[in-house]
Parts: C-alpha cells; sequence; structure tokens
C-alpha cells in the first residue's frame, strides 16, 4: 500500500512517508502504525460525494459570534454508500490487524441497519457524542471502537465540508476551545512558525483555528499558576502537552513549521500517542 501510485493523493504520499520513518523510531508503535498506513489510503481513493449545507455569511457571522460551530442544526446529505464503504473498510483493517471481533460485531452491526450512519453523525455534530456511546453500549458493541471507527469514517468527508466552509470563518474571531466547524475538543495543537503561534487542530473535521497560548481550551482559564507542561523525553521537545489543573484537561502540542493536512494531522495523533499515555498516568484526560 505504501508508495506512489498515480492515484494516492500527494498528501497522503506524504503521511504515508512521515508514518514509515515514525515507526523507525518508536518500534512499540508498529502495529498501530501498520493500521493507519493500511487505513488512510483506503479512506481517500473515492472522491467525497457529499456537499456542504449553503450558509449565508450574514447567518454563518452570527453563528461564529454566539460560539456556535457552522455545522451545528445544519442538515446536509450524507452519501450512506460511501459511508458504509469506508466503515466497513475500516473494520475489516482492524479486524485483519488485531484480529477484533469487536470490529467484525461493529460492520455486523451496520449492515444490519442496527447502527444508523446519519443517526450516528447527526448525534456527534449535535454535540452529543454520548448517544452515540448510549446507542453502542445498548447494542453491546465496544463504545471507544465504535468512536473510532466513526470518526475516521467520517474524517474525509468532514475535512472536505471544513474547507469548503472555511472562507465562512475567514477574519471572523473564534476563541472557544472547541471547533468552530463541528464542536469537537481538538485532537491536538500545533506551535507553528518561528512565531510559534498556537493553533488547535480538530481530528474529526481536520479545522484549525488560532488559540491563546496561555489559556485552557476546556474550561477557558487563563489562571498562569494552574496551567502548566509536560515533557515525556526532554531530548524531544517538539511534542509536549499542555496541561490545565482547574479541570485536568491536557492538549497535546507539536511544533511544526506550517500547519499539517488532514492526513498528517491522524499521523502526528498517532506519534504522539505516549503523551497520551503520559497524561493518564498523571490524572489528565480529555473531557
Ligand atoms: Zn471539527
Ligand atoms: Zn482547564
Amino acid at each position: 500500500v505504501f508508495g506512489d501510485s498515480p492515484s494516492t493523493p500527494p498528501e497522503i504520499g506524504q503521511a504515508l512517508a512521515e508514518l514509515g520513518r515514525l515507526g523507525q523510531d518508536q518500534p512499540s508503535l508498529a502495529a498501530a502504525r501498520a493500521l493507519l498506513s493500511d487505513i488512510l489510503p483506503g479512506l481517500f481513493t473515492e472522491p467525497v460525494q457529499e456537499a456542504a449545507p449553503s450558509l449565508a455569511t450574514d447567518h454563518a457571522v452570527a453563528k461564529l459570534a454566539a460560539g456556535i460551530p457552522l455545522l451545528r442544526g445544519e442538515v446536509f446529505q450524507l452519501d450512506v454508500r460511501g459511508f458504509r464503504k469506508r466503515w466497513q473498510y475500516v473494520c475489516s483493517m482492524v479486524e485483519r490487524h488485531q484480529g477484533a471481533a469487536a470490529a467484525k460485531a461493529l460492520t455486523e452491526g451496520l449492515c444490519r441497519d442496527r447502527l444508523v450512519p446519519a443517526e450516528l453523525l447527526q448525534a456527534v455534530l449535535a454535540g452529543r457524542p454520548e448517544d452515540v456511546h448510549a446507542r453502542v453500549d445498548a447494542l453491546g458493541l465496544d463504545a471507544g471502537l465504535t468512536a473510532t471507527v466513526l470518526r475516521l469514517t467520517m474524517f474525509p468527508v468532514l475535512a472536505q465540508i471544513n474547507s469548503a466552509l472555511a472562507p465562512l470563518r475567514a477574519g471572523v474571531p473564534w476563541h472557544h476551545g472547541y471547533c468552530p466547524t463541528c464542536g469537537s475538543w481538538p485532537l491536538l495543537g500545533e506551535y507553528r512558525g518561528l512565531e510559534q503561534t498556537r493553533w488547535l487542530r480538530c481530528g474529526l473535521c481536520a479545522a484549525a483555528w488560532e488559540f491563546a497560548r496561555l489559556q485552557c481550551p476546556f474550561c477557558g482559564t487563563r489562571d498562569h499558576r494552574q496551567l502548566g507542561y509536560f515533557h515525556v523525553d526532554e531530548a524531544e521537545p517538539k511534542h509536549r502537552a499542555a496541561t490545565c489543573d482547574a479541570c485536568r484537561g491536557y492538549v497535546k502540542m507539536v511544533s511544526t513549521l506550517t500547519g499539517f493536512s488532514g492526513p498528517q494531522l491522524l499521523v502526528a495523533d498517532l506519534a504522539t500517542l505516549f503523551l497520551d499515555l503520559a497524561a493518564a498516568e498523571r490524572g489528565y484526560a480529555v473531557p
């Protein structure tokens, strides 16, 4: 699957190359790396059919001013065939790599219409991911795995919709810790360029938004006594976690010259898995 076949979009090729290098210095990631290497190209093989909801500029500006993510309350037609195809693909890769019976159950749940794609997506975009958990729990399926599979399945679609909506956000301030497009908490953050401006990145739609350096994205505190950092490996200052003792939240921060592409974001999330483990050990969690 590696390599530069003509059908592989350049940003996928670049993300796959980074994924390949990642395996060399973090052997413990080998299994997760192999899984993501197989999943990434398959997610982007077919063009996305969904169109972004049409939002009038003044409506969009009013929503953002009120702190409401652009996709909240909007309806767009989900390409159910494409959704099912990607969902089954991701599940089959999880099954192949991890022998997970849970992944098989998820695929079957979807095929038997017990999990309805549009309902899952609607719950996430409405800011009620716990509804997905409840639905999945009730079916006896693995909630954590479902959330991951759903996120990967929707990623190409929501990333494209985010790109289409991005012009509506240009020049409009957004000071919240949640995504201005879909309302999710950030997957990680970037310190960009020489100025090291802080950007947060959404793991559901790949949106990027600038955010204060000394503020917690989750509870909003600016109390510097509550805000801190930790490194795991002092020799690797590129990766660190920004922590908040007021709400015990944390966000992984990565230094980068320019912002990550969508696929690179997924790779960076995997590359910083050690920060998630260290944060959990220290009693920090993402709300
Ligand atoms: Zn988002
Ligand atoms: Zn906080």
